[in-house]
């Protein structure tokens, strides 16, 4: 009888899974640095540009119908590279993905290389990251790259990096320079507890936030009267230990 409970359980769970797969999915919160360096980065697109960038393979083989997909322009003088170079091998590795078709800019499929319609179809979007360490002057220009880079699928600014480092009045002028030009923005916030902070960043009022998980009740409160929409991984937020529990994460 107890076997025969399991197994009917398990069968479900395959079930489930299969379900969840087949689910089609949006995903708001990607780094395509990851944790290698921009550098690195760039090298890899470089040398592997024919293949394109594999992330967005995996994705669309979850079923994934959009990505966002966050990058940290950088300028590196001693390897020649430019943000706006960086963000063209960004642009040349999306283009050459070849698995699936992608539509990264709003403009048709930049690869139809098949008029199979068995193929999977995933729209790429990108959000250019300021990091929290860079200079105001350093952040505009990532800004003003956005915004010339509208037409190639660019739909926003992000704001990341170390939670510790740098100064919210250092990276607000940029913020407000994107807000006029149109440009949307969300900002990782709350990594660390910094109520300051946080409430600065309510008061920019953002169109979405990241993470928000070291909030006050003062806080939370002010997040919900603002309506603002929140990225949450449950996975990231266990992984860095920043919520000790999925028992214990906010998303309850
Ligand atoms: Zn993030």
């Amino acid at each position: 009888m107890s076997a025969r409970v399991t197994e009917t359980m398990e069968v479900s769970n395959a079930e489930l899974r299969e379900w969840c797969h087949e689910l089609p999915k949006v995903e708001l919160h990607t780094h395509l640095n990851g944790s290698i360096r921009d550098s690195t980065l760039l090298e890899l697109v470089k040398n592997h540009g024919d293949n394109g960038i594999i992330v967005v393979e995996d994705f669309a083989a979850d079923n994934c119908i959009y990505l966002e997909l966050r990058t940290t322009p950088k300028n590196n003088e001693a390897k020649g590279m430019t943000k706006r170079s960086y963000m063209q091998a960004v642009i040349d590795g999306l283009k050459a993905v070849d698995i699936v078709d992608v539509d990264f800019c709003g403009c048709g499929l930049n690869n139809e290389k098949s008029k199979d319609t068995r193929r999977k179809k995933i729209f790429v979007r990108l959000l250019l990251s300021i990091n929290r360490s860079e200079a105001t002057s350093s952040a505009i220009d990532t800004v003003n790259l956005a915004m010339e880079m509208k037409d190639v699928g660019v739909v926003g600014i992000d704001l990341s990096g170390d939670p510790t480092v740098g100064q919210w009045e250092t990276v607000l002028p940029a913020l407000k320079h994107a807000r006029e030009l149109g440009l949307s923005v969300t900002l990782h916030c709350g990594e660390v507890r910094n109520s300051k902070e946080i409430q600065a960043m309510l008061d920019f009022n953002p169109e979405r936030l990241g993470h928000v998980c070291l909030l006050s009740d003062e806080d939370w409160d002010r997040l919900k009267s603002l309506v603002i929409p929140v990225e949450i991984c449950l996975t990231s937020n266990i992984m860095t230990q920043t919520i000790p529990s999925i028992e214990l994460h906010h998303f309850g």
